[in-house]
């Protein structure tokens, strides 16, 4: 069930940060770490402040993108010390997150995702998110150096693992009522924004109305079933429009 957690670190900017958080997730037992186009990797000071979690640091792997990074993760946690626009279904409590990402975990991988240290993550990285958790903080000095934000999620991870009720594994949902992927539903919106096009309902890329439409879906949070009937939907819709258009 851990071994399906992973951390993403955005664009770290120094090496030591990556060590201490490698660090942080081994005490709280995670291995699974991906850095998104880290400033400098590997690096001596990385293996330095690992500590003994130098397996960590040694099986982690580089891509270009946070979408790259986290494709196959049906849940995809943001942290992030402040709201943004974009009205995604938000954890006030860290301890409310643990609880349901480790659920989550049981069948499919999950993501646990950090920003940068000078600006976090960018509008877009959000948007490759499917949910925001805030850790409560001093409202006066409330943003916590990027590897002790890592303790705290993972520290709220392994707490509900180790406290999580016998019983709750019992039954394992059907794959067809589990959570799509992000890879598939970001399929599923390109499908969506081509047939508002071909539909004339939109004359040409509008990534305001995009956004919005991302967000209502990441709310309503559709099994991998109802993604595939709101495809076939979107298939019959882009026909019909096609064919009037010929
Ligand atoms: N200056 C940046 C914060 C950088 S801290 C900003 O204003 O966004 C580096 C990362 O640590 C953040 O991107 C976030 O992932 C995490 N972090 C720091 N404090 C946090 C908090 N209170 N709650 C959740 N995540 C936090």
């Amino acid at each position: 069930m851990l071994s399906n957690i992973r951390i993403v670190l955005v664009q770290t900017y120094h090496p030591g940060n990556i060590g201490a958080s490698a660090r942080a997730m081994k005490t709280m037992g995670l291995n699974d770490l991906v850095l998104v186009n880290p400033r400098c990797f590997p690096d001596p000071e990385a293996s330095q402040l690992a500590a003994g979690a130098e397996e960590v640091i040694d099986n982690a792997r580089v891509v270009g993108t946070l979408a790259e990074a986290v494709a196959d993760c049906v849940q995809v946690v943001g942290a992030s010390a402040r709201l943004r626009s974009l009205p995604l279904p938000h954890y006030d409590e860290p301890e409310a997150m643990g609880r349901e990402l480790v659920d989550t975990a049981i069948t499919d991988p999950v993501a646990l995702v950090f920003g940068r240290e000078r600006f976090g993550l960018t509008s877009d990285e959000i948007r490759c998110c499917s949910h925001q958790v805030s850790i409560p903080a001093n409202p006066d000095y409330g943003i916590l150096n990027l590897s002790q934000a890592v303790q705290v999620l993972c520290y709220e991870t392994y707490k509900a693992w180790r406290l999580r009720p016998e019983q709750a594994t019992d039954r394992l949902p059907p794959v067809e009522e589990r959570q799509p992927t992000r890879e598939q539903l970001s399929h599923f919106h390109a499908h969506l924004s081509r047939v508002m096009q071909v539909s004339g309902f939109l004359t040409q890329p509008h990534a305001q109305t995009e956004a919005r439409l991302q967000a209502l879906f990441a709310r309503a949070q559709p099994s991998r079933k109802e993604l595939s009937l709101l495809r076939g939907l979107l298939r019959s819709l882009e026909e019909s429009a096609t064919h009037k258009k010929s």
